[in-house]
């Protein structure tokens, strides 16, 4: 099985493009935000507790999201392997994730990084809070939070990976999503 992390800051683009991405190669798309904004829709004990904390754009405990993708890990079949979106983003998670997969006797394929500078983030987020109408893209000072929480929570596993040489990276900044999403594609094309 493949192991792909679509990596990047919030608002890159990850939602967007890991459609395209797990279509192409038959990956099974795992959001961990997603999969933590049904929780909080379908009223649960664990979508409770991590209401204000993402509402806050604070970062959910790792335990919480470790165990959301071991479950998905051991409950999908018929595909040729997962696109992990928004998780790990921290690196105790990294290394969660590292022993989840040893278990498994498997590893991290590539991390497909798609980079923007923090003035697109704003840009593109509030492009986004008009379409999705998420609360955590609705605040400036929320998004903020979240930014600083990437640089200095998420950052660091861009060293993690590249010392293991499954780091590749694209800038996204093209005006158009079809335009990055071919560069994002490209990328996919150089990773065996
Ligand atoms: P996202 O949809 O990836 O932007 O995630 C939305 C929010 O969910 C984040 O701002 C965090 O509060 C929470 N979240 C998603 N993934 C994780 C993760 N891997 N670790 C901790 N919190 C997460």
């Amino acid at each position: 099985m493949k192991y792909y992390i679509l990596f990047g800051p919030p608002g890159a683009g990850k939602g967007t493009h890991s459609g395209a991405i797990s279509e192409k190669y038959n990956l099974k798309h795992i959001s961990t935000g997603e999969l933590l904004r049904a929780e909080i829709a379908a009223g649960t004990e664990l979508g409770q507790k991590a209401k204000s904390l993402i509402a806050a754009g604070s970062l959910v405990p790792d335990e919480v999201v470790e165990g959301m993708i071991e479950n998905v890990f051991n409950t999908v079949k018929d595909y040729d392997g997962f696109l992990l979106d928004g998780f790990p983003r921290t690196l105790a998670q990294a290394e969660a994730l590292d022993s989840i997969l040893a278990k498994r006797e498997e590893c991290v394929t590539a991390v497909v990084s798609i980079m923007i500078p923090d003035e697109l983030i704003y840009k593109r987020i509030a492009n986004r809070a008009a379409i999705e109408g998420r609360a955590d893209d609705a605040d400036q000072s929320v998004i903020k939070h979240r930014i600083d929480t990437y640089h200095s929570q998420t950052e660091p596993l861009i060293a993690y990976y590249k010392e293991q040489g499954k780091y590749f990276e694209v800038e996204v900044t093209a005006p158009t999503i079809e335009e990055n999403r071919e560069r994002v594609l490209a990328l996919m094309e150089t990773i065996e």
